[in-house]
Order: structure tokens, then C-alpha cells, then sequence
């Protein structure tokens, strides 16, 4: 993945909705992150500092101007695009006096989305892509600062080594990564071991990652190769 694309982290409880709108922004070659509440939204904010925020005002506990007011707070950068429902023009004016930059009227056109976010972040003065200390893809997130791993905003434990593999899969999803390069990138290029060591660790990663280990969807075996980071829910 190149750095320098713009991250996008989006906020919205309908998961139809944070999909389509996360599936037009990778099309469009932005970064894209997703939370389906607020609590999860500053979390990953925090951790992964993305230069754009889209938030839905309707969210279940914390609501979408709460989380508009923390973020803006921590991160006085970060263009904040505000979502609301048809003729909720109070929404509007709240969402833009608590420090959203803009807003859109649900049911939107994607592209006038996109477009919004190209004109805000043009806004943004000296814009540099963030440069936050983690790794995502779709609901996984590395923080490699903390050394913690996370599936929809829930860590799951992982050892030193899991932790490692995990990291060269999520450095290039969908890559088929062979046992020797993952084992070169875990234990060093002057290792010599059992390449069914990476089975086992896999093995067990998949019995805390996935829903079902005897039909992984997120780490996917690539027969007569390796692994590969596979898209656990399907677009
Ligand atoms: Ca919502």
C-alpha cells in the first residue's frame, strides 16, 4: 500500500450504508477505515489519525455530534463531514458549529461524497497524510506502536509471533505470502526452521480470528504457495 493516499475513516452504524460508502471510496483510491459507533470511531482516530472523518449523526450511545466535538478536540486537523438524514436542517447547523467542516443530506450521491472530501481536504493547509502507527483492512487493525490487534474494534490477543505474522500479511492484502517469506519476515532471513511452524501459528490465529477456523475467510490458504489476507466479510 502507498503511503500518501488520504484515510478515510468512516462512522456509521447502518453497515449497508458504511460499506457502499467504503467500497466507492477505495474505488476512488482513498484509505478507508470503519467503525460502527462512536466509542470505536475515537478509538481508532486515536490510533490511526485519518485526515478525513465521515460521520452519521445517528449512532447507537455516544451520537455523531459527541463524537464530532472529542475528535475535533484531539485532532484539529482532520476534515470532518457530517451525515444526516433528509431535513434535518438542525443537524446541519449543529454538526457545523461543533467543528464538522461539512455535511451531506442521506440519501447522497458517492461521487458528490467524494467530491466534498477532495474539496475539504484542499482546504486543509500544508496537508500531509497522517501518519498513523497502524495497519487496517476492512475491520482488522494492527497498532504497532501498542502491539495490539484488533477485529471490529475488539483486540484479540495475540502472541509476539502471531502478532508478527499478522503484520506481514496486513503490510499487502490479498498478497500470496509463501511459508518462507513469512518465516524470513518473522524469524529473520539466518533462521532455519520447520516451515510447518507457520502452519501452526496460523492455525492458531485462525482460531481467534475467525468465525468459523475449519473455513477461514480472513487468512485464506493459497494452495502450493502460502497464505493471503483474504476479505473476511464479502463486499
Ligand atoms: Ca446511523
Amino acid at each position: 500500500m502507498q503511503s500518501g493516499r488520504a484515510k478515510v475513516l468512516v462512522v456509521e452504524d447502518e453497515v449497508s450504508i458504511r460499506k457502499f460508502i467504503a467500497v466507492n471510496l477505495h474505488r476512488n483510491d482513498f484509505e478507508v477505515l470503519e467503525a460502527g459507533d462512536g466509542e470505536t470511531a475515537l478509538e481508532i482516530a486515536e490510533s490511526c489519525l485519518p485526515d478525513v472523518v465521515v460521520l452519521d449523526v445517528m449512532l447507537p450511545s455516544m451520537d455523531g455530534f459527541e463524537v464530532c466535538m472529542q475528535i475535533r478536540q484531539r485532532m484539529p486537523q482532520a476534515v470532518i463531514i457530517m451525515l444526516t438524514a433528509r431535513g434535518e436542517d438542525m443537524d446541519k447547523i449543529m454538526g457545523l458549529e461543533l467543528g464538522a467542516d461539512d455535511y451531506m443530506v442521506k440519501p447522497f450521491n458517492p461521487l458528490e461524497l467524494i467530491a466534498r472530501i477532495r474539496a475539504n481536504l484542499r482546504k486543509v493547509p500544508r496537508h500531509s497524510p497522517a501518519k498513523g502507527n497502524c495497519l487496517f483492512f476492512q475491520q482488522l487493525m494492527l497498532d504497532l506502536e501498542g502491539q495490539r490487534f484488533y477485529k471490529n474494534g475488539r483486540e484479540i490477543e495475540l502472541t509476539p509471533t502471531e502478532f508478527a505474522i499478522m503484520k506481514v500479511l496486513l503490510s499487502n492484502p490479498g498478497k500470496a505470502f509463501s511459508r518462507n517469506e513469512i518465516m524470513n519476515s518473522v524469524w529473520g532471513r539466518d533462521y532455519f526452521g520447520d516451515l510447518k511452524t507457520v502452519d501452526v501459528h496460523i492455525r492458531r490465529i485462525r482460531e481467534k480470528l475467525e468465525d468459523d477456523p475449519s473455513a477461514p475467510r480472513w487468512i485464506e490458504t493459497v494452495w502450493g504457495v502460502g497464505y493471503r489476507l483474504g476479505g473476511g466479510e464479502r463486499f
